[in-house]
């Protein structure tokens, strides 16, 4: 055993990685340095900070980590969880880089995280860590519009983005920029329309993309759309909970949902706004009326389907279970759910596999257009809003009297309507991923590699190394 495998026999996270990034390097020719240099986690802060909890003072473990400084400002979430430790936060780092690589977001990646579990802390205490992190970040220099640029992730949301932001503020009075020094803010705290729900939904853009391809539907033997195929959903957040509505709604059957404490299943379908009703009066979702209990959680993501989207933590897909894996699609919606092991037995077995940092790059890109609005200090369509309702009625008019025929109100409302911010923002999300899907796909056939997660990393590194030159870093 390796000194890089732990007793299971898989490797640390950041290993699995670096796996990933080496197979793209054989399809690139520059110097192995450079390479290197790419692959390098470039800071890593990692601090302990006390924090009155009721009467005791509790040490509270953190990091931040800025994998790559080739566009700045870094980017990334915030996680609060138990599992939070340096080698899972400077993968997530990782996985940042390469992440807004592919979808064209000029940042460097970075992630945070605090060890914590927020379900089990009051929400005043979960206030006092956050700003106690946040003044943490300020003092070494970790946080800034133009610095580094925190975001929602797993176990952290709106609420605190707030927090951050606030805190940032009071320290940094007079900064007019300050809104820009974290986003996935609440829209009346400088958030855009459409960041919450942005993750989820570039899933759902993703993995429809996918499905209109019929050479990789055939593939594996599915028909071409979305409309009818069967879904599992393993974990219930922002990501997934997003992820399983557009589905949903676009016609797919969400047959499985699975959270930490169990999964329930329906071959038919569930309702998945009825599913979140049921697990926010209950606090789980276990006992849905309509649907059968799995009691092993696990045990969901075996089970019959054409898609499998894992939209909770990483390494959940590990070479133990991959073998009963029957999807023939699996949508990385978490980061680094699929460890290096299974990746290689599920792509022996033909399974179409669409890659984290290209599938849940939604979240990132939303992020930009809500940074580029807080830089800016206006709302999108703000100013070209009326103007394209008076062109478009100033067109539909001449149309009419051409045609000599009236158009229906309900036609003009539609044609008239000028573009509002969450128009824009989805636009701006649905073409970054029907984009990104396009690339890889392309580069993945003119290089014959051998799935699209190399052919992703291969996209990513080819970009980052296109910036440094330009940088003038690599001759
Ligand atoms: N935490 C999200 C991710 O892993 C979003 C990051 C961001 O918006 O900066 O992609």
């Amino acid at each position: 055993m390796s000194k890089n495998q732990n007793k299971t026999g898989s490797y640390s996270f950041f290993n699995c990685i670096e796996k990933n990034f080496d197979k793209a390097a054989r399809f690139i020719s520059i110097e192995k340095g450079l390479l290197e240099q790419i692959k390098a986690c470039n800071s890593v802060y990692r601090m302990h900070f006390p924090v009155k909890i009721g009467k005791e003072v509790k040490v509270i473990e953190a990091y931040r980590v800025q994998h790559s400084h080739h566009k700045l400002p870094c980017k990334g979430g915030i996680r609060y969880s138990m599992k939070v430790n340096q080698d899972e936060i400077m993968t997530l780092a990782a996985l940042m880089t390469y992440k807004c690589a592919i979808v064209d977001v000029p940042f460097g990646g970075a992630k945070g995280g605090i060890k914590i579990d927020p379900q089990t802390i009051s929400s005043e205490n979960i206030e006092k860590i956050t700003r106690r992190y946040t003044s943490e970040l300020i003092k070494k220099n970790f946080i800034g519009p133009g610095i580094d640029v925190p975001a929602p992730d797993y176990g952290t949301g709106e609420r605190e983005m707030s927090w951050i932001f606030d805190t940032f503020l009071s320290l940094r009075s007079g900064d007019v920029d300050a809104l820009a020094c974290v986003t996935g803010k609440p829209v009346s705290q400088g958030g855009v329309r459409g960041r919450k729900e942005a993750t989820g939904l570039g899933v759902f853009y993703g993995i429809r993309e996918l499905c209109h391809v019929k050479e990789d539907m055939y593939s594996v033997g599915l028909d071409v759309g979305l409309v009818g195929k069967k879904i599992i959903i393993q974990g219930l957040g922002n990501v997934g909970y997003h992820a399983a509505s557009f589905f949903h709604e676009s016609g797919a059957v969400i047959i499985a949902l699975a959270e930490r404490e169990g999964a329930i299943y329906n071959e038919k379908g569930l309702n998945v706004s009825k599913v979140f009703l049921h697990l926010k009066n209950n606090g789980s979702i276990l006992n849905f009326p309509e649907a059968k209990n799995i009691e092993n959680t696990e045990k969901a993501l075996e089970l019959e389907c054409d898609i499998l989207i894992p939209a909770a933590l990483e390494n959940v897909i590990h070479k133990n279970n991959a073998n009963r894996i029957k999807a023939k699609i699996i949508g990385e919606a978490a980061n680094g759910p699929i460890t290096p092991e299974a990746d290689e037995i599920l792509d022996k077995k033909g399974v179409i596999i669409v890659p984290d940092i290209y599938l849940n790059a939604g979240g990132v890109t939303v992020s930009y257009f809500e940074w580029i609005k807080n830089l800016s200090h206006v709302r999108y369509g703000r100013m070209e809003k009326k103007f394209r309702e008076n062109v478009n009625a100033e067109f539909l008019k001449v149309i009419e009297t051409v045609c000599k025929k009236k158009i229906s109100i309900e036609e003009k409302k539609m044609i008239l309507r000028g573009p509002r911010e969450i128009d824009l923002v989805r636009s701006g999300l649905e073409d970054t991923m029907i984009n990104g899907f396009h690339k890889i796909r392309d580069l993945k056939k003119s290089l014959k590699i051998e799935n699209m997660r190399t052919a992703a990393f291969v996209l990513s590194i080819n970009k980052i190394i296109d910036s440094y030159e330009k940088l003038g870093i690599f001759p």
